[in-house]
């Protein structure tokens, strides 16, 4: 209770005169009313544009992708990944049950079923061992090339981890554990844009990387999303699929396939090119936040989640580790009644009704964690 107030307190300290403090407010400390400006006169404010062009350019050299297809939110950036990576209706998916409900969703949308693999408890993330365990056990790598799962008889046609609130998870191995099973890697990096695994930015280990530019997260565009990849022929089928699919022409209007109006509005571009520009600093801003908390939480008993080994977080959403579930929840109680916005983890998805016949790994590492984690504010402050 009293570490509680002196928790409370301290975070007010952070971000003063505030009565109330946010988990995550956008910044909008550049270019952007110029873009957005520009993006008005122009009247080209929908989904063809130089924005949008630049933006695809600029993320790409950012995060050392050859291909960025920007989109009209994550979730639809994660749906087109896992359709052009060939997920099919009735195949599996194995990803994490601790994650925002988009990552599940997604797999949902392409007609194929969630598998939950268990998160280590240092990065929260998709645990390798984990994952090298369940597959060992339940996978068969067939003559065709793929793995399918034993028990369901099933393809497991993608591996979708998450980086969860900015913290990269062991990326490396869990690539290679993909390779060696022919499953094809697709990063959800929704949450960690400017986050590195071994100076290598996240979403960049398998096939396909997708970002969210969601009001809540890094950086915004209001809504928005993009893939990356590699690969020119994902990234060509992509636009071409987020585009409805319409077959190049100057007048005529012909598709050659079931299409998609993902495309990001040239007006969300004006914005994310902007916000894309003060990556650097909102990092570095957010990081020198996250070492404060660090000092004041290593006076107490309570865990301060910092980066893993090798990695480098953007400090997306931080977070603590509460002793226990009766602990996390007077601590939320006692918070937001004090003007500091603080929220436990998203439910299990596995613990959801749409879910709940999925199969899991038994996710010790992600139950013990959804009782006890807590995310406290995160702003850029200015
Ligand atoms: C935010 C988020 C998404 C979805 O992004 P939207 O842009 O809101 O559609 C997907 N996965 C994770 C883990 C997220 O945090």
């Amino acid at each position: 209770m009293n570490t509680f107030n002196n928790i409370i307190n301290f975070i007010k300290s952070k971000f003063p005169n505030q009565e109330f403090i946010p988990l995550h407010e956008p910044r909008f400390l550049g270019n952007e009313k110029k873009y957005l400006n520009e993006c008005i006169d122009s009247t080209f404010v929908s989904s063809v544009g130089k924005f949008v062009d630049e933006f695809e350019l600029k993320l790409a050299e950012f995060t050392g992708a050859n291909y960025a297809v920007a989109c009209v939110n994550g979730t639809s950036g994660l749906h087109m990944a896992l359709l052009i990576a060939d997920v099919k209706p009735n195949e599996e998916v194995l990803t994490q049950a601790l994650s925002f409900i988009a990552t599940a969703n997604a797999i949902s949308y392409s007609g194929a079923n969630s598998v939950f693999i268990d998160v280590d408890k240092d990065t929260l993330g998709m645990s390798p061992k984990a994952l090298n365990n369940f597959l060992e056990k339940h996978a068969e790598l067939k003559v065709d090339g793929f793995s399918y799962n034993k028990t369901t008889g099933k393809r497991i046609a993608a591996c979708v981890p998450m980086h969860t609130f900015g913290f990269p998870c062991r990326i490396d191995e869990i690539a290679v554990l993909c390779k060696k099973w022919n499953i094809p890697l697709i990063e959800d990096a929704a949450e960690s844009i400017g986050s590195y695994y071994q100076n290598q930015h996240t979403g960049t280990f398998g096939k396909i990387g997708v970002f969210s530019f969601n009001g809540n997260k890094t950086i915004t565009c209001g809504g928005g999303g993009a893939i990356i990849t590699n690969d020119e022929a994902l990234a060509k089928k992509a636009k071409h699929l987020t585009t409805q699919a319409k077959v190049p022409h100057a007048w005529e209007f012909v598709h050659d396939h079931i299409g998609y109006n993902y495309r990001m509005p040239n007006i969300n571009a004006a914005l994310a090119l902007a916000q894309l520009e003060q990556l650097d600093k909102f990092i570095e801003n957010k990081r020198h936040l996250a070492n404060q908390y660090a000092d004041f939480f290593s006076q107490t008993n309570i865990t301060f989640v910092k980066e893993a080994k090798d990695s480098k977080a953007n400090y997306w959403l931080n977070c603590i580790v509460l002793e226990n579930k009766q602990q996390r929840d007077e601590f939320l109680e006692i918070s937001n009644n004090n003007g500091v916005m603080t929220r436990p983890v998203w439910e299990l998805t596995h613990r959801l009704p749409m879910f709940s016949n999925s199969q899991t790994d038994g996710l010790v590492n992600s139950i013990w964690l959804a009782d006890r984690l807590v995310n406290i504010p995160s702003s850029v402050r200015v």
